[in-house]
């Protein structure tokens, strides 16, 4: 259920908190009228998460976020949403029309944990640009975002995939440490503190209290190879060619591709894309070449990806799922995906993203919430699928999100119907109307249920804030 739909009754909740909210965090709660105000909600990368909450509080510390969260656990009737960086597109998850958004962008240090350059600290509101800018003066690398805007609380909670999957799993799983402000207090949760809160947060965003640093591990790093390849789409078989290729051949953990089919509403067109990292040095690495080599080409540059190319203040939807690659499914997809998209190509620019991405190593240390098993293996042959619509009329809203939601049923169903469907639904991607965190499997809720009556009792994070819930 999308949460900003409860029945609870906001608004006279909030003004009953408001006094109290001032006094714990004096100048740091805004109202609309306000240019912090302002200046936070139009912050949002997509306009659908562009909502006008009651107040927005701005804590600089984990102490002050401790102070609002027992305000917040005073009263049950306030609905509260938890802000890093604002990447979601979905209207009511890191913002709340009728109660109070957490905005923690001001939690933003970068530090290096005890002078040793393999962990780093990280406030949850940094972007991953400046992690990476951090991180290059020293020559080593994390396990971050591929678009350096993206926000470092939202993308490690949720799992995070990035160019080093293939090697080095989920960003959640490159975490030693995390600090969480929860209604017991605030905690540490590593491998041997609050090991069980370690595990549900990681996949888990904010159902179980408000991460304010993460200590995630760094890696030496020097020159990668990659780039960006723009192909028509008369090269589909080309390319489902160069997945069986890569899925078929010897396991290389360094070889990581994004691949995207496109659709750009303004030029009328069709296109591929493939954003490919080699994570070392190389000249045409054997894995990619499958890629590499297909023509023909319509442009090559370097790094480019689907979202560069677009207005970043449009509206979005993104949905997602999981299937084991094969060329028929995949072509399937493809097939789904075109056909759904030209009912809605007259929206003016207009841009349709069906993405596939490896499936990230699955992880062997510490266990994360998101259900997976190690020898499930399912970064050796399936694909997380993404499909994400970009638009600017705001009266296509309703029809194109239709469009969005029917299209992965049917994706989900011709994938189904080839014994190629799996339950994973990656959280950082899915649609509201999805329920990822369930998808987990019944394990991770029945763990999740323990966590949450351990370390929030009342089931403040569970029935107040806004997003992705466990069952
Ligand atoms: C341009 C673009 C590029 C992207 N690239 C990638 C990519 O390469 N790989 C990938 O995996 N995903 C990618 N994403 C998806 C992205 O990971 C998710 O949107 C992610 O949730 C964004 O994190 P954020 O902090 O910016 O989001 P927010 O919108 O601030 O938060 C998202 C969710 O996380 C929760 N949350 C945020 N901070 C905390 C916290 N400190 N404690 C508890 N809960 C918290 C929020 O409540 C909300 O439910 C991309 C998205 C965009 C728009």
């Amino acid at each position: 259920m999308d949460p900003s739909s409860s029945n609870l009754n906001t608004s006279s909740s909030v003004t009953r908190i408001r006094s109290k909210l001032s006094v714990v965090l004096p100048g740091k709660i805004y109202f609309p009228g306000d240019s912090e105000y302002d200046s936070s909600v139009g912050s949002y990368f997509f306009r659908t998460a562009r909502q006008t909450p009651t107040c927005i509080l701005k804590p600089n510390s984990a102490g002050e976020v401790q102070a609002i969260v027992n305000v917040l656990s005073s009263d049950p009737g306030v609905k509260f949403a938890i802000r890093s960086g604002g990447h979601t597109p979905n209207p009511h998850q890191s913002n709340v029309v009728d109660g109070v958004t957490i905005d923690l962008r001001s939690l933003n240090e970068i530090a290096r944990v005890g002078g040793n350059s393999d962990v780093l600290s990280v406030g949850t509101g940094a972007k991953w640009g400046d992690v990476y800018d951090y991180l290059e003066k020293a020559g080593r690398a994390a396990v971050g975002s591929r678009e350096s805007s993206v926000g470092v609380g939202g993308f490690i909670t949720g799992g995070g995939l990035s160019f080093f999957a293939p090697e080095l799993g989920f960003a959640s799983d490159n975490v030693v440490n995390m600090e969480i402000v929860t209604p017991r207090g605030i905690l540490c949760a590593n491998a041997n503190e609050h090991v069980d809160l370690f595990r549900a947060v990681r996949g888990g965003q904010g159902n179980f209290g408000i991460i304010t640093r993460f200590d995630i591990k760094t890696h030496e790093r020097n020159t990668f190879w990659g780039g960006g390849i723009l192909y028509p789409e008369s090269t589909e078989d080309a390319q489902l060619q160069a997945w069986s290729d890569l899925k078929n051949g010897k396991y290389d953990p360094r070889a990581a591709v994004v691949q995207s089919y496109l659709f750009f509403g303004a030029q009328k067109s069709f296109m591929i894309s493939n954003n490919m990292v080699y994570l070392q040095e190389a000249e045409h690495p054997v894995g990619l070449a499958g890629f590499e080599n297909i023509q023909p080409q319509v442009e090559a540059c370097p790094r480019a990806s689907p979202t560069s190319r677009l207005n970043e203040f449009s509206s979005a939807v993104y949905v997602t799922t999981t299937v084991k690659f094969s060329p028929s499914v995949c072509k399937r997809i493809n097939s789904v995906w075109r056909e759904r998209t030209l009912l809605i190509s007259d929206s003016p620019n207009i841009t349709s993203v069906l993405t596939y991405q490896q499936f990230p190593l699955q992880n062997k240390g510490i266990p994360n919430s998101l259900g997976l098993h190690a020898d499930d293996e399912l970064h050796k042959d399936h694909l997380i699928v993404i499909l994400s619509i970009y638009w600017h009329e705001i009266d296509d809203s309703e029809r194109i999100t239709k469009v969005a939601k029917d299209t992965m049923d049917r994706m989900e169903a011709v994938a189904a119907g080839e014994n190629a469907l799996h339950t994973f639904k990656y959280i950082n991607y899915a649609a509201y109307w999805q329920q990822p965190a369930r998808s987990y499997g019944e394990a991770a809720n029945e763990a999740a249920r323990e966590v949450s009556a351990k370390y929030d009792p009342q089931g403040v994070f569970r029935k107040q804030a806004v997003g992705f819930k466990f069952q």
